[in-house]
């Protein structure tokens, strides 16, 4: 094991695998070592995608959630959330506006809502797939069972996104209610991966109880568990959750992890998230100049985006929605990008 912080991260920077404690102590240095991490991130980013910004069109398509994760705006026993759903001509109309702005990734993201069967879904997928056969369709709708993520892909779901939100089984119930488990949303990651699903992990960064030591198990987790995406970004309070006091995550420290995440997999599809966005106003581009190579603004129809509102002030609007592609576009080009009409898939 290196003894120096820099010398871990420049170990690191040569392709060495870290262990834990490794990760720990660059965690630790932070401070010191946040621009050489973020210029070798950036220098990856750069070999292996060039220029180019992947987009992705997010469309929230519902709001009920089964679930009760203590930091998530829409937990099933939150009462103040007026509950919506999407009918399916919605969403198509959404993918509709979408393609015509240039997105080529459909992202249906929502809760975990028992209405939404494998019937429904896959129904839904099958014909966003047979309208636009040249895009990807993202799913991100939480654990179900392994016949139905087959029965999704079946249908042509291309990805999946689903956090592990953290790699610690003490972390994880401290963060959710005893019924769910980190055994399960492993086993839901390991199902995916299996059935040919391009799969996304992830992790917010500050969220309650999390210590650097956990963070250090997420980034170990990462690379052993090899997604193809990789979503992280700051936890932000909720005033209806029983985290509502807590403070944010921190926006560098985010940062650097994003740096360490395409350190660890340098080919990882890497968002600059919406939670980043939110506490920071320059947010994405800090983001892409970490490391990250994707942005997802929001595509859901405008009345219903203050009501998927996992935490306070999220952002929806301007550069964070698909109206704002012109003046995102703008904001890319100013640091040398530029985005693509193109699914971007995970590279292989
Ligand atoms: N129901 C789906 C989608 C969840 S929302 C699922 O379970 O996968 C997507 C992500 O938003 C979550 O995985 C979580 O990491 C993040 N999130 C939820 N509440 C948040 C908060 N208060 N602050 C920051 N991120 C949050």
């Amino acid at each position: 094991m290196a003894d120096d912080a820099s010398d871990i991260l420049e170990a690191l920077i040569g392709g060495d695998s870290l262990s834990a404690p490794e990760y720990e102590a660059l965690l630790v240095g932070r401070e010191t070592l946040q621009a050489r991490a973020a210029e070798a991130a950036n220098e990856l980013r750069l070999r292996y995608f060039g220029n180019k910004i992947y987009i992705r069109g997010l469309i929230e398509f519902t709001n009920y959630c089964r679930n009760d994760c203590m930091y998530c705006g829409i937990r099933r026993s939150n009462p103040n959330v007026e509950r919506y759903r999407l009918t399916s001509e919605q969403i198509y109309e959404c993918c509709e506006f979408g393609y015509g702005l240039g997105f080529r990734t459909f992202v249906l993201q929502g809760g975990e809502d028992g209405w939404f069967n494998d019937d429904r879904l896959v129904e839904i997928v099958s014909e966003i797939k047979s309208r636009y056969p040249d895009c990807a369709v993202t799913l991100s709708v939480g654990e179900r069972s392994r016949e139905s993520y087959s029965r999704l892909r079946s249908a042509g779901a291309d990805r999946y996104l689903l956090r592990h939100e953290t790699a610690n089984d003490w972390h994880y119930s401290q963060l959710h209610p005893s019924g769910q488990r980190l055994s399960s949303r492993l086993r839901c990651l390991k199902d995916l991966k299996e059935l040919g699903f391009q799969t996304g992990c992830g992790f917010m960064v500050g969220s309650p109880y999390q210590t650097l030591g956990h963070l250090a198990e997420d980034l170990t987790f990462i690379r052993s568990f090899c997604p193809a995406m990789v979503g992280l970004g700051p936890f932000i309070p909720h005033c209806d959750t029983p985290f509502r006091d807590l403070p944010c995550g921190d926006i560098e420290l985010t940062l650097f992890l994003l740096s360490l995440v395409r350190l660890t997999l340098p080919k990882v599809l890497l968002p600059a998230t919406t939670a980043l966005a939110t506490l920071d106003p320059k947010g994405r581009i800090r983001g892409i100049l970490s490391g990250a190579n994707v942005v997802m603004p929001n595509l859901s129809p405008f009345d219903i985006r203050k009501k998927y509102l996992l935490y306070n002030n999220k952002a929806g609007t301007g550069t964070e929605s698909a109206e704002g592609i012109r003046q995102l576009s703008e904001e890319l080009g100013s640091i040398g990008c530029e985005i693509v009409v193109d699914r971007g898939d995970a590279l292989t």
